[in-house]
């Protein structure tokens, strides 16, 4: 069995940014030279989610709407985990209910995918160096 790993690392400009990393990782997969396997991918953050779904316009900002209306950034009074001084307390709950990871088959060289999926990054507390883990194991 062989087994690939690579961190790719990110510093985006905005506190909240949702990036296609699909060609990032597909070039992790060119680079195991693994056929058939397993494809794990997660934010190696606890403020931070990779997650699948469409690139499809208006996608992107429907999440943000929908994840500022559940834990909005402000008042970061609002939130108990900021009394340490830290202003982030939405970000781990946003991270919470889009994921840490996501996993992908590999069959014949290619993601096996299903119609439209790629995968994101989404960053909750930005403008710092972070990063993402690929995991690659199979033959
Ligand atoms: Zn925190």
């Amino acid at each position: 069995m062989k087994s690939f790993r690579k961190e790719l690392w990110f510093t985006t400009p905005h506190r909240r940014d949702y990036i296609n990393i699909t060609a990032d990782v597909e070039k992790c997969l060119k680079e195991s030279g693994i056929r058939e396997g397993i494809c794990l991918v997660n934010a190696m953050h606890i403020t931070a989610s990779v997650y699948i779904n469409d690139a499809e316009s208006g996608l992107i900002q429907d999440y943000d709407d929908w994840l500022e209306g559940l834990a909005p950034h402000e008042p970061i009074s609002h939130y108990r985990h900021n009394r340490t001084g830290e202003d982030n307390g939405d970000a781990h709950l946003k991270r919470q209910i889009m994921g840490r990871e996501v996993v992908v088959a590999i069959t014949n060289g290619e993601f096996d995918f299903g119609p439209w999926e790629q995968i994101y990054y989404a960053e909750f507390d930005g403008r710092r160096r972070k990063r993402v883990l690929v995991k690659i194991i199979g033959e």
